[in-house]
């Protein structure tokens, strides 16, 4: 497999890419980007193939979660450190309640671009080029933060460096130890009001580790995990960079995360980013929004993996709570029928988005676990396997989603809305989050 050029890739047509106002900039943060050492190794991007594979299989389920868009000012080691613990502490409640291995991915270490839906943004009557994320422009509302800056697509790659070196010391060095993990469930089941629901599941696990101490079982697994990093891969100029052939396979690697999928706006057949995903070997995800046929998925699987390979491809479904159980089964029975192999997971997050009165951009947490329900409803109707989830979240106690256990109003996500882009599950509500989901996998 070769790598396409860049210009081969733009004549393709650059959907949702910034326009840098000056090129020579633009071409000396490329060079810089295509000598800096690769952020993840092609070996490891076959092990979560592997894992995948066992996804795609119904032998293991898919977390994915983390910020809709990650900021520079986040890269701070307690802002990673709350991402991971929660999202440590909701594998380990899916583990118990779907009794096979969670693989664990992070929305993390990359997710510094955003597609858009407009091109510009108005307020007050001034109308500014969209923010499209910290690796493009800045956030501010001033024509000259909005002026995308390619020296940022460098900031991307160093953001990245520092959050996945910080991942890494966590995953392996105790952060992540099982028992701790737990006990922080716990504090979460006895501290908080919507914790007490979940008092039973979590007095479940206690019983399984406690058992497991008795009789001296204590395997390296309770002491770290495998976590893997994964972004859009939506901006060409940097992905392209990043893409290089293993010494070891002969074959091309996105190497700036282990697992990149495509958006719901960019996933044209014949575009760029279908493009260059179609060349590299990591395992690569595609969102399929309702409007998506059978027929495409089938094309975009045909191109996207043409040797059918299990692990390879993952199916990333956002229809919206509304829509999801009139609009998924013909999908999957399509792909199904065609002996497509696919993982398929759920992301409960972008089909259920609106506008609060106060002008907040929010989510219904019951909207959000009702497109889960009706995710498991239609594949269980199918005999398929609900393979996972893909979650916009954050480790801290932010008000940017409505309801949960917290009761949190339309009123009270002014008190604390940090996301720069889309509404993110609070720490609380994730939580909440993966004690429901596992009541849905253990019926
Ligand atoms: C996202 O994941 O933040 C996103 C923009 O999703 P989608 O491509 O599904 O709209
Ligand atoms: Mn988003």
């Amino acid at each position: 497999m070769t790598i396409p050029s860049l210009e081969e890739l733009n004549a393709l047509g650059r959907v949702q890419q910034p326009t840098y106002p000056d090129a020579a900039a633009l071409d000396s943060a490329v060079a810089r980007l295509r000598n800096s050492p690769p952020l993840v190794f092609a070996g490891e991007c076959d092990d979560l193939t592997e894992k995948l594979a066992a996804v795609t299989r119904g032998e293991a389920f898919l977390l994915q979660g983390g910020d809709c868009a990650e900021t520079f000012d986040g890269v701070t080691a307690d802002n990673v450190r709350n991402k991971l613990r929660v999202l440590l502490q909701m594998a380990v409640v899916l583990t118990y309640a779907a009794s096979v291995p969670v693989v664990k991915v992070g929305r993390l270490a990359g997710q510094y671009a955003k597609p858009r839906s407009s091109d510009t943004e108005t307020r007050d009557g001034v109308t500014l080029p969209a923010f499209r994320g910290d690796a493009v422009n800045g956030f501010d509302f001033t024509p000259e933060a909005r002026i995308p800056d390619p020296q940022r697509l460098v900031e991307m790659y160093n953001a990245s460096a520092a959050t996945l070196n910080l991942v890494r010391a966590f995953t392996t060095g105790g952060y992540a130890d099982l028992r701790q993990v737990h006990a922080w469930n716990t504090d979460f089941v006895r501290d908080s009001v919507a914790g007490l629901r979940y008092e039973k599941v979590a007095s479940e696990i206690d019983r399984a580790l406690t058992f497991m101490q008795a009789i001296g079982a204590d395997p390296d697994e309770f002491h770290r995990v495998d976590f893997y990093s994964s972004h859009e891969a939506l901006l060409l100029e940097y992905e392209h960079s990043l893409t290089r052939i293993d010494s070891r396979t002969d074959k091309p690697y996105d190497v700036s995360a282990h697992m990149v999928w495509i958006g719901e706006r960019t996933r044209q057949l014949d575009g760029a980013h279908v493009e260059l995903l179609s060349r590299i070997s990591n395992p690569i995800g595609v969102k399929l929004g309702p409007t998506t046929t059978a027929d495409d998925a089938l094309a975009l699987a045909d191109k996207l993996n043409p040797d059918n390979i299990p692990g390879r491809l993952t199916f990333i479904t956002r229809f919206g709570a509304q829509k999801i159980r009139d609009g998924l089964p013909t999908l999957v029975e399509k792909v199904k029928a065609a002996g497509t192999q696919v993982a398929w997971v759920c992301d409960p997050m972008h089909g259920n988005t609106f506008e609060a009165s106060s002008g907040y951009k929010t989510r219904r947490f019951d909207d959000v676990i009702d497109e889960v329900q009706g995710f498991f409803d239609v594949h269980r109707s199918l005999g398929t396997w609900p393979g996972g989830l893909h979650v916009e979240l954050t480790g801290d106690d932010v008000t940017e989603c409505v309801g949960g256990g917290e009761l949190i109003d339309e009123a009270g996500l002014a008190n604390r809305y940090e996301s720069v882009c889309d509404p993110r599950l609070s720490r609380v509500q994730s939580l909440e989050m993966s004690f429901l989901v596992a009541e849905m996998l253990r019926k």
